[in-house]
């Protein structure tokens, strides 16, 4: 699945709500599911880490949507081209 069809999913199953809940209560909900990431890597649940993962992205994207942001566009302008700061594949950055 493209990012672009991952974000046009989650609008039908969520849109409606995401646009009601509005851009900071979902921004939250991003923030929450990013601690349940956290913790599924810290007591090294793997199973529940796909899943946290998953709700991540589930939330980037309606975050995205509801910015009015294409996240397929935005990644690809980005990184398309490489590292955004050296433009190589892979990074020449210095490592701090
Ligand atoms: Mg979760
Ligand atoms: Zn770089």
């Amino acid at each position: 699945m493209r990012i672009s069809e991952a974000q046009e999913l989650i609008r039908e199953i969520y849109g409606e709500r995401d646009r009601r809940r509005g851009i900071k209560g979902t921004a939250l909900h991003l923030g929450e599911e990013l601690g349940e990431l956290f913790r599924a890597l810290r007591i090294n649940d793997k199973d529940n880490l796909k899943e946290e993962l998953a709700d991540v992205l589930a939330w980037l994207l309606s975050l995205s949507d509801l910015l009015s942001i294409n996240l397929d566009e935005a990644f690809s302008e980005r990184y398309g081209g490489g590292c955004p700061k050296c433009g190589s594949i892979p990074c020449k950055c210095p490592e701090v």
